[in-house]
């Protein structure tokens, strides 16, 4: 793989294993542990990284503290400057880091690529927006002349997981460099690899030493002493509900700031005026593009009684026509699963359903049949109808392509059901009506309400969930005061001034 030959000098020798990246060197763990990187198509292990420790974490802060003085003097252009050389490097080299992403997280080698196309993205957007950032300067009769500054926070820390690893480090890289911070950042352990080398990327590009550290491990050798640290001013993570519950328990005792990027189990909406030919299209890709492993993926379908039938035979034949298969084939649609344990997870939920009656599989429900299927962590696209209302399938997240569909009577029905979770990410309207899209954008608890698709998230505009889909909000213009702090600066000049 020409990457791994571009990342030689990047390996232990002696031990053949990926490090980690420090102080814009490669690192030795403080410890001899490592972790195994597995391909989920094969079952290969294709890689190894340090599992490091709190002295790994100890270390990588220390360089983010070093750097950090320098890089927040910096001017925002200057800093949005590099992270521009970032995005044209990173747009180059996508052909050769697609198939290290496909080969450690599984998906399509066209969605690896669209992933890192999107990171580029993002950093282009936060580029673009350099220019604009400036305090705020008021005349305040009563009180004198108020600036507001932004001021860096200093080191940031990110823990992002294993579904869409170079996108969400986009998300957290992007606003907190632009903002002057330095960062060390913690990848899933079944996805590594493609954070690394895009850190180094990053250094080729310019970025300097020590702005951003990457310390690979578990979530409690790694993750947990990185939320305590004390010199960690905020944490921005991205993943399980109960895992953010424990972030926030540990930041809450140095107060420190968190944003939370929790899961979702998103409603999608079909009127019976919709246009039903899109409306398939759109839950095929909203569903099961990345194997369904997507907070904002369509969970839960509710679909309008006088239409639903046709939906249904056309959504079952499609699905039955996607390829599933090893990601880097050509014309493969859905990928496997990113690891063992969630194929475990999904396997033993629809033997639940099986077994409980709680749902007719339509399609689906299974390993595809065929040698190819064995090794890997492959599961069919699964269509479900006749669903019990209390079943997991509609009342937790499923992270995987299983979809349940759901017959309604109307849309205050739909909209009643849709908004009977525990989470509030992303929801989806599929209608021409006016009265129809204004009614379910006003009453959709979600953080982000799509009309006639669902699923893309731009970089332009906040995003982030209610409920228990997590706390504050990533991208957008605002994510910049997110990674800032804002000082109120009220001058008093000369006589009669307050
Ligand atoms: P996890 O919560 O299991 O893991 C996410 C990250 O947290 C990983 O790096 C993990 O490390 C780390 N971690 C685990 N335990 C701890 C801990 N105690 N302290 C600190 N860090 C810890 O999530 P998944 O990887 O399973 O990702 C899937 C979830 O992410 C889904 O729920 C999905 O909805 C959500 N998600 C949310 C998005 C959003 O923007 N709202 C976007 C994408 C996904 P390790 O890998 O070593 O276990």
């Amino acid at each position: 793989m020409q990457i791994k030959q571009e990342m030689g000098n990047t390996r232990n020798e002696k031990k053949d294993c990926m490090k980690m990246r420090i102080g814009g060197e490669w690192a030795d763990p403080a410890g001899g542990a490592s972790i195994e990187v597995t391909n989920p198509a094969t079952g290969e292990h294709i890689d190894r990284v340090p599992s490091g420790d709190h002295r790994d974490v100890d270390a990588a802060v220390a360089a983010a503290e070093s750097a950090f003085s320098s890089w927040a003097y910096r001017s925002y252009g200057e800093r949005g400057m590099i992270l521009g050389s970032c995005a044209r490097l990173l747009r180059e080299r996508i052909p050769a880091l697609a198939p290290l992403l496909t080969g450690e997280q599984g998906k399509p080698l066209v969605e690896a690529t669209g992933e890192l196309m999107g990171l580029a993205h993002v950093l282009e957007y936060y580029h673009s927006i350099s220019g604009t950032v400036h305090g705020e300067y008021r005349n305040l009769r009563l009180y004198g002349d108020a600036i507001v500054t932004h001021t860096p926070l200093g080191v940031v820390g990110a823990i992002i997981p294993w579904n869409m690893p170079a996108l969400l480090m986009g998300w957290k890289v992007g606003p907190a460099l632009l903002a002057g911070n330095t960062m060390v950042l913690k990848p899933a352990s079944s996805t590594p690899l493609t954070n690394l080398s895009i850190a180094a990327l990053f250094e080729e590009a310019g970025l300097p030493p020590g702005v951003l550290n990457i310390v690979t491990g578990s979530g409690k050798e790694v993750g947990e002493p990185l939320v305590l640290h004390p010199a960690v001013r905020k944490v921005s993570f991205t993943g399980q509900v109960e895992t953010g519950k424990r972030i926030a328990e540990l930041a809450a005792r140095g107060f420190t700031r968190t944003t939370l990027e929790l899961g979702g189990c998103d409603p999608m909406i079909v009127c019976d005026d919709a246009d039903i030919g899109e409306a398939v299209e759109g839950v095929v890709r909203g569903r099961f593009y990345n194997c369904g492993q997507v907070c904002t993926a369509v969970k839960r379908l509710y679909v309008f009684e006088d239409v639903a039938e046709r939906f249904q035979k056309l959504l079952a034949a499609r699905l039955a026509g996607l390829r599933v298969g090893n990601g880097m084939d050509q014309g493969v649609d859905m990928g496997p699963l990113n690891n063992a344990e969630q194929h475990r997870t999904i396997t033993a939920l629809i033997e639940g359903v099986r077994e409980r009656g709680e749902g007719t599989i339509v399609t689906g429900g299974a390993v595809p049949q065929g040698e190819r299927f064995i090794r890997g962590n492959f599961y069919a696209p699964t269509l479900i109808t006749d669903v019990a209302a209390d079943s997991p399938l509609l009342r937790e997240e499923v992270f995987g392509p299983v979809l349940p569909m759901v017959i309604v009577e109307g849309l205050d029905d739909a909209l009643a059901q849709a908004n009977a979770s525990r989470y509030g990410l992303g929801a989806s309207v599929w209608t021409h009506d006016m009265r129809r899209i204004t009614s379910a954008c006003e009453q959709l608890q979600a953080g982000i309400v799509w009309v006639n698709q669902h699923l893309r998230i731009p970089p332009e505009v906040p995003f982030g969930g209610v409920k228990e889909s997590g706390i504050g909000r990533e991208n957008g213009y605002g994510s910049i005061d997110d990674y800032s702090n804002l000082k109120s600066i009220l001058i008093a000049l000369g006589k009669g001034r307050p």
